[in-house]
């Protein structure tokens, strides 16, 4: 299962934007946003000009770098965004907001969407009461998670303080450790400052 390994910083710096990548630092001033606020990389102050193809290409990067999804895997979710009904940009995001690893995340489990992502290839949650340790997975309205009994007497899951609000579309209870999906979410549930139809306008080419 191949993923980003290099510096996360790197590439939030490369979108001008916080994409909140490594847990606590992205709240405190050590965040490499607020002290180098321009591109890596030796012309990374020089850049100006960017042309409507860079602009698209950007939103899509920064996208893809958010819910830490690699482009085969991203190309694939927009492509099944298209077959659905609706907008295919709003799909786009309803699907990344429901894959598994990100679903942990917005419940408040792990700091960041690349820990969440490990805790569950480490096996430690359930979903309807059977394991599920595949991050990439597709949730749906009413879908149960839960931390897998044998972990719960994890240090991770006893200390368990939800840094983040959990969005309106989920359900979380922290004392017993379990949560679902209300309802699909909506693009006013996304909190990515993206625009979506500059995806679409890209993969449309
Ligand atoms: Fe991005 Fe977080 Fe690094 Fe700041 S600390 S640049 S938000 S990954």
């Amino acid at each position: 299962m191949a993923r980003y390994t290099d510096a996360s910083c790197r590439l939030c710096r490369r979108e001008g934007d916080k994409l909140f990548l490594k847990g606590q630092r992205c709240y405190s001033s050590k965040c490499s946003i607020a002290r180098r606020s321009f591109a890596p990389g030796q012309h990374g102050q020089g850049r100006k000009k960017v042309s409507e193809y860079g602009v698209q290409l950007r939103e899509k990067q920064k996208t893809k770098r958010f819910y830490g999804v690699l482009e085969k895997q991203f190309r694939l979710t927009y492509e099944r965004a298209e077959r659905l009904k609706g907008k295919s940009g709003d799909n786009l995001l309803m699907l990344l907001e429901l894959r598994m690893d990100n679903v942990i995340y917005r419940m408040g489990f792990g700091n960041s969407r690349s820990e969440a992502r490990q805790l569950v290839t480490h096996g430690h949650f359930t979903v309807n009461g059977k394991k599920v340790d595949i991050p990439s997975i597709t949730l749906k309205a009413g879908d149960v998670i839960a931390v897998k009994e044998s972990s719960r007497k994890s240090a991770k899951f006893t200390n368990l303080t939800p840094a983040r609000p959990v969005p309106a579309w989920l359900s979380f209870n922290d004392e017993a450790l379990t949560g679902s999906v209300v309802q699909i979410p909506s693009r006013e549930d996304v909190d990515l400052d993206v625009k979506e139809t500059l995806i679409v306008e890209l993969y449309s080419k």
